[in-house]
């Protein structure tokens, strides 16, 4: 056969063994062919839709915003340590999942909310049962911004403002545009699939799989992708959650990729009724599994006592986990929860 004949017949057979294995077949799993997905659950009831028929018609009953008021463990934030950090990490829970991580002169913001509500609206929506410990003026220089996906809860555009074009905005696949629309600078946004890693100066930042979807309306369900993130400063390692259920294979192969992390940022509230969140949110015992799968040295229970998006009582994400604690044979100081505002010094492990 001559050379060219040859190539042809390369050329043939790479075609054919392309068209055999099928459009997409290069994709990840959790590239689906209508938007994004989870591997490990099936779409089900995930949709805004479903969510206000569970809370307006289902045999559910959620806690009465009154009678929850006063019962969050909220201190007045340290203004002074914030602006002037102590050498090693130091970690402030603003409320819900917004946190405030500095070390080295690095300071990175998760989830930024500081809105009355968690709402596409300022009128109507799911309202602030305790208000944020800062205000965006009292915040030192962000450098960075973790976003874990797109609900109203964590992805608020006043916030998202308001900080600017100050901090650079690290987000999963998907969702530049809605920053663009927001009047965010596009070269401050990055967006990131998982298992992406990047490097910026003093921190390597890498987006990890965690089990959960997106939406901002009804229309655009799975259309941008979820993440955790997993944040190196210099010897100081962390990994942030956003929202996620659990399964038995992503928390262990991060905790084998990227483990151990000096420190766990885990969602301990939003989980009940459990037939509606179970796929999508973990509750405090799930939580400690994952501290325990990703091997984390030290976590923190976030993201319960600042809105009431689901009926377990206000206050019990905390009493949960100390019975997921005792059951699992975890100390308490292994893993905590603070009060709205306290700011916690860490250790490094590495
Ligand atoms: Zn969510």
């Amino acid at each position: 056969m001559s050379g060219a004949g040859r190539c042809g017949l390369v050329l043939l057979l790479a075609g054919l063994a392309c068209c055999a294995a099928g459009p997409g077949a290069q994709l990840p799993t959790h590239h689906g062919e209508e938007g994004f997905r989870n591997p490990y659950v099936e779409r089900k009831k995930t949709s805004p839709l479903a969510y206000w028929r569970m809370r307006w018609f289902g045999d559910v009953e959620f806690p009465d915003p009154e009678e929850a008021k006063g019962k969050i463990p909220v201190v007045a934030a340290d203004l002074e340590r914030i602006r002037q950090p102590a050498g090693p990490p130091q970690v402030t829970w603003i409320g819900h999942a917004t946190v405030l991580i500095q070390y080295r002169g690095v300071n990175v913001l998760t989830d930024p909310i500081f809105s009355e509500r968690a709402s596409p609206v300022s009128f109507a929506g799911p309202k602030r049962l305790t208000p944020p410990a800062l205000t965006v003026g009292q915040l030192p220089r962000i450098d960075f911004v973790v976003i874990s996906h797109n609900h109203y809860d964590h992805l608020d555009r006043p916030s998202v403002r308001a900080l600017g074009d100050g901090p650079r905005w690290l987000v999963p696949l998907g969702l530049k545009a809605w920053f663009a629309k927001a009047g965010i600078d596009p070269a401050r946004v990055e967006e990131f699939d998982w298992w992406q890693e990047r490097r910026f100066g003093e921190l390597t930042v890498t987006a990890t799989p965690v089990q959960h979807w997106s939406a901002r309306s009804p229309w655009d369900r799975y259309e941008t992708l979820w993440a955790g993130w997993a944040l190196q400063i210099g010897n100081f390692s962390a990994w942030f959650t956003g929202d996620t259920g659990y399964n038995e294979h992503q928390f262990r192969e991060i905790g084998e990729r990227l483990g151990p992390f000096d420190l766990a940022l885990l969602p301990i509230g939003a989980y009940a009724p459990r037939w509606f969140m179970q796929e999508v949110h973990i509750n405090p015992e799930e939580a400690v599994r994952i501290h325990r799968d990703v091997r984390a040295r030290h976590s923190i229970g976030i993201q319960w006592g600042g809105f009431i998006l689901t009926a377990e009582p206000v206050d019990e994400p905390p009493r949960e986990l100390a019975a997921a604690r005792r059951k699992l044979g975890i100390a308490e100081s292994e893993f905590e929860t603070l009060k709205v505002g306290e700011t916690r010094v860490l250790g490094v492990g590495r």
